[in-house]
């Protein structure tokens, strides 16, 4: 089960894994994009850890909105207010269900899924992050026990799947095949997100 605590550490995990690897996440967004996608999730996140870090919570739903508002406020660009949506219908999905159980955590995930669809209209297999989300939902549902080793593993050859694919969605759809051979950006941070859920919950 999933207390304010845990998530508190999920979001420090998070983090890490995004500093330490903001270059590369630029790098990748450089090839098919922008080249700010490291910087975007970089500043995001430090903001995320500085407010939530200074701040009391009572609930991970209240800890989420703080995540969501941030996210949203913070970040330019695409990936910005797709996180940021996330968080803030997890945020709504827990809200009296706490601490997070497994089936919580599902319905969560999912309503986040739902938020990114909605806002950004891909499709599986568009070549961005819902490409990593969605087998993680799927994980989740068809799974009675979540292995953190799993969610680990799914996350990972999901993220690794978006470099044979054509992008459809995003700055990188402008590439059209050019866009084949790539890892996608946004499908790498997520996947950091998942591998720090994956270290929480084992
Ligand atoms: P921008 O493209 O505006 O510079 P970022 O570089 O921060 O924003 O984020 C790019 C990532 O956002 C992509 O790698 C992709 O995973 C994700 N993304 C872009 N557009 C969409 C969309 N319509 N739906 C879902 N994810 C998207
Ligand atoms: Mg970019
Ligand atoms: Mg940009």
């Amino acid at each position: 089960k999933l207390d304010v605590q845990q998530v508190l550490n999920w979001l420090e995990k998070t983090n890490e894994k995004i500093q330490m690897n903001k270059e590369y996440l630029t790098s990748l967004d450089r090839a098919i994009g922008d080249g700010d996608h490291g910087i975007n999730m970089s500043r995001g996140f430090q903001e995320v850890i500085d407010k939530t870090s200074t701040t009391t919570y009572t609930s991970v739903s209240d800890l989420f909105k703080d995540v969501a508002m941030t996210l949203l406020s913070k970040v330019g660009g695409a990936s910005g207010p797709l996180y940021g949506t996330a968080f803030l219908k997890m945020s709504m999905i827990v809200k009296n269900r706490e601490p997070i159980d497994k089936k919580t955590l599902e319905d969560a995930l999912e309503s986040a899924l739902e938020g990114i669809l909605q806002r950004g209209k891909a499709n599986l297999n568009d070549k961005t992050l819902v490409d990593v989300w969605t087998p993680v939902v799927d994980l989740l549902k068809d799974k009675e026990v979540i292995k953190g080793s799993e969610l680990e593993e799914v996350s990972k050859n999901a993220m690794e799947s978006t470099k044979e694919r054509m992008a459809k969605k995003g700055r990188a759809a402008y590439l059209k095949e050019r866009s084949i051979g790539h890892l996608d950006p946004g499908s790498v941070s997520s996947y950091y997100l998942f591998a720090s859920l994956a270290e929480v919950l084992s």
